[in-house]
């Protein structure tokens, strides 16, 4: 195997030109890449782009598909992969990513810019130089998300900021790395390399749905979300450390209908950091006696993207909601480092 990377251009601003509807794709951003880094001597790389750009804001589970299809067909032919897209949804497609590519021996570093790559105060040039090297590294063998010289857990990331350059971070994870004057990783906290086992999966947009909870919340919005066809996920999203309105009994009801029913209910907070200990109050314990599955610490969108790969993956009901609380791929605590 050569020691190459793959740079593989999904959308984004950081491909984008300025027009009077807005920013849209560059004509020939592959070969403007090059120009732009060829001569800061990186690692060498080749840049391949999905037919369809996309806005990740239209992204859709189908997305996480075509980029893993691309990853898997040149998984062997190179050392490190970098992939560019909006950052609008990039914490969902690391997170996926990192449940797709089992077994991830190689870096897979996810990155893209505020501004695009041909403006003049651009931080792609930062972030594409800092993912290039990262990409080369021959300690990490896991998806990250590498933005302003943070280097994080893919599955780990969340988006923090809308405009500020430092607009990714990893709220209940220190960094894996930092790319300062010198590049520093935190060897302790790197997932170890397993053994590829890379297969395609197909996802059903309708499987997983998304309830967030606020006061005056009305039963018949959860129940009309838990009749939609194809429903098999829903993730609540709750107050603090996991409560819901344990007095609107007619919304218990609904979440208790839908766990008989055989849809996963999987609780996450609003909260950026922390988790979810759904038995410290009683508001909380009640989703434990209708069946609701704990999030443990995952960002929502880690969360968002394990249950609809789960699904993805034929597992039961029973087994969703067994694995739902365990980690993965590094994207949560274990059950015993929970506090
Ligand atoms: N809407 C853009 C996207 O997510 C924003 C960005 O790339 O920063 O594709």
């Amino acid at each position: 195997m050569s020691e190459r990377i793959l740079v593989l251009h999904t959308g984004g601003t950081i491909g984008m030109t300025t027009s009077p509807q807005g920013y849209q794709p560059a004509a020939d951003f592959p070969a403007f890449l090059h120009r732009r880094l060829d001569p800061f001597g990186l690692p060498a790389f080749d840049v391949i782009a999905l037919d369809h750009l996309i806005d990740s804001a239209d992204l859709n589970p189908s997305d996480w598909s075509s980029i893993a299809a691309q990853l898997i067909r040149y998984w062997p032919d190179y050392s490190g992969f970098v992939i560019l897209h909006g950052t609008d949804t990039m914490a969902y497609t690391a997170s996926a990513l990192s449940f797709i590519l089992q077994g991830c021996d190689k870096p897979v570093i996810v990155t893209g810019s505020q501004v695009p790559l041909n403006a003049v105060r651009t931080d792609a040039i930062n972030n594409l130089v800092n993912s290039l090297l990262l990409a080369a590294h021959p300690d990490i063998s896991e998806v990250c998300v590498c933005f302003h010289g943070r280097l994080l857990r893919g599955n780990r990331s969340t988006k923090v900021k809308s405009t500020a350059f430092d607009a990714f971070d990893s709220p209940d994870l220190p960094w894996l790395g930092e790319a300062g004057v010198h590049i520093h990783l935190s060897e302790g906290l790197l997932l170890h390399p397993g053994e590829p086992h890379l297969r395609e999966l197909s996802f059903d947009p309708a499987a997983v749905s998304v309830l967030a909870l606020y006061p005056g919340i009305q039963a018949d919005i959860a129940r009309r979300l838990c009749a939609a066809e194809g429903l098999k996920g829903l993730i609540l999203r709750s107050y603090g450390v996991g409560n819901v309105p344990q007095g609107n009994q007619a919304l218990m009801d609904v979440l208790a209908a839908a766990v008989n029913e055989g849809v996963v209910v999987v609780n996450t907070s609003q909260c950026l950091a922390g988790g979810v200990y759904q038995d410290t109050y009683a508001s909380g314990s009640v989703l434990s006696r209708i069946g609701v599955t704990p999030a443990s610490d995952m960002t929502a969108e880690a969360t968002f993207a394990k249950l609809h790969y789960l699904i993805a993956c034929g597992e039961s009901p029973e087994q969703i909601r067994a694995l739902m609380p365990l980690p993965l791929r590094g994207e949560c605590s274990s059950p015993d480092q929970q506090v």
